[in-house]
């Protein structure tokens, strides 16, 4: 038996006393966070000890088997991401059903995020396998699909000679190794490795900078993403996105194929740096692909560019994704290094929905201790929120968010802080109404319910919403009630407390439209 949280009942670590919110003794005048034990209790969210921050998980050889799957959810994950560009499509479908079955387990909706490579340049099959590249060594890179000799080089671009220019530079194997394109024949480029290393067959190619033909999409993506709707994902994420497009594109796919899924552009290029602002409108989500846009841009940049990114995203109110070697020392280490534990640390706070995890969960030694790590550092960081004011409603109004409900939800979040609500509920058909809540940032955790599962799944993405399967909707009584049963059970509500539920008068057309005061008794 499992509760709610997925946590045998009695090893839940619950707090002998539940915290008071907004006791000032934890603040010091000028607001710096005093460490102690009641800033720790403070840290409880509405699903106890899970972060508000969502947790993404890479699937991979080191968890699909379903003890794993709901290993690693009781230890923190939202969501499970499926990366096509490894596996193939029957590992894939049983870790969706392992996800699936692991959701039903635990009794909480669980989100399916999967992957397409999209325009990813890799290497073709080199001579043996693996080569050594020398600082100073030439090699060819060449047209084809394997290379016969070992200073010949390959890729799974067919265009790749025709677009390079000489004074390019090539990164190879996740820009570990790089060289420079220093003669152009029709038939081969001369290039000289200026960072040595060694590849193998299939690793990534980066060409910095340059523009490549290939569409958005291959025939592989797109037999992924029908493939992706006919098993219901949640989130598609689309790699290399160069302008809105391309995200278009795979949202007009999707539709076409019956799926309701989240497009997620993933930010990995100059090209879309570019464009941000209209990628961001077109998507449902962006990612923050720090593995190849570190590569696709001075690394040295990064940082900066990731904080412009998140800033953009919370401006349109849409979901942001920090990715790709958060704890990368714990695929080999039970313990992270303190920069990755302060990198997760700030990702939280420039203002990200999720942050991710991919080899440390796909093939790494520790996924549920990388899991574990991450709930830690988020419960540790997110109290900060406490201190900082509601974010205002943007100048923007997003996508299926009427001006009306916008206001109550910000009237919603004042009220919840002003009277120390311990909850905010809503109900909401799209989730728009759940994400807006949750772009406020309030440290006052919010249920999300929903008449819709794939919507309860959506949810899963949003920031200090817990999804709650089950209840009824459409009968305000009967949802107070379930909400207070299930709050009770869990330990986060008791007699007296207050919730603030975000609803609507059900005059015609009018959404949701009011915010409303319940007193737990
Ligand atoms: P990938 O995307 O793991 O699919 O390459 C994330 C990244 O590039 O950071
Ligand atoms: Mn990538």
């Amino acid at each position: 038996m499992v509760n709610l949280k997925g946590q045998p009942p009695g090893l839940v670590n619950r707090p002998a006393a539940r915290y008071v919110c907004g006791t000032p003794a934890t603040f010091s005048p000028c607001g710096a966070p005093l460490v102690n034990h009641a800033w720790h209790r403070m840290a409880q969210s509405a699903n106890q000890n899970r972060a508000r921050t969502k947790i993404i998980a890479t699937v991979g050889p080191a968890c699909r088997e379903d003890a794993q799957l709901a290993g690693l959810y009781e230890a923190g994950v939202d969501i499970f991401r499926l990366n096509t560009a490894h596996g193939n499509q029957s590992d894939h479908e049983a870790t969706i059903a392992a996800i699936r079955r692991t959701s039903q387990r635990v009794k909480m909706p669980i989100g399916a995020l999967v992957d397409l490579a999209g325009p990813k340049i890799r290497l073709g099959e080199l001579a043996g396998g693996q080569v050594d590249c020398r600082l100073g060594a030439t090699f060819r890179f060449v047209r084809g699909a394997s290379a016969s000799r070992p200073d010949e080089l390959v890729t799974t671009y067919d265009r790749l000679l025709d677009e390079l220019e000489e004074g390019r530079s090539i990164m190879l194997a996740d820009g570990t190794v790089s060289m420079l394109v220093e003669k152009l024949s029709p038939d081969a480029a001369t290039v000289r490795v200026t960072q040595q290393g060694s590849i193998r067959s299939r690793q990534g190619v980066n060409l910095p900078g340059a523009r490549i033909s290939l569409p958005a999409m291959s025939d592989a993506d797109r037999q992924y993403a029908a493939w992706a709707a006919a098993q219901g994902a949640d989130f598609v994420g689309l790699s290399f996105v160069r302008s809105p497009d391309d995200v278009r594109q795979l949202k007009s796919l999707l539709r076409s194929h019956g799926s309701p899924a989240r497009v997620i552009a993933k930010i990995e290029k100059q090209e879309a740096l570019d464009e941000l602002e209209a990628i961001v409108a077109a998507a449902d989500g962006l990612m923050v692909a720090r593995g190849d846009l570190g590569v696709e841009i001075d690394v040295a940049r990064m940082p900066v560019v990731q904080k412009e990114i998140v800033a953009t995203c919370n401006h349109w109110q849409k979901p942001v994704i920090i990715a790709t070697q958060m704890l990368d020392s714990m695929q080999r280490s039970s313990h992270p290094t303190r920069a990755e534990v302060t990198d997760v640390a700030n990702a939280i706070l420039d203002g990200c929905d999720a942050c991710m995890l991919s080899g440390e969960t796909a093939i790494g030694e520790f996924p549920r201790a990388a899991v574990e790590m991450m709930n830690r550092i988020a419960l540790a960081t997110e109290p900060l929120y406490r201190r900082r004011p509601l974010s205002s409603a943007p100048e923007v109004l997003p996508e299926g968010l009427r001006e009306v409900t916008q206001a109550v939800v910000l009237g919603a979040g004042h009220m919840a802080q002003k009277l120390d609500a311990r909850l905010i509920v809503v109900a909401s058909h799209t989730g728009a109404t759940a994400l807006a809540l949750a772009k406020q940032r309030s440290f006052i955790p919010t249920v999300g319910v929903s008449d819709g599962d794939a919507t309860l799944r959506q949810m899963t993405l949003y920031w200090g919403v817990t999804p709650l399967a089950g209840a009824p909707t459409g009968d305000m009584a009967a949802l107070v009630g379930y909400v207070v049963e299930w709050g009770r059970r869990e330990g986060t509500l008791a007699t007296g407390d207050k919730i603030v539920l975000v609803t609507g008068t059900g005059l015609a057309g009018s959404g949701h439209n009011a915010a409303i005061v319940h007193e737990v008794r």
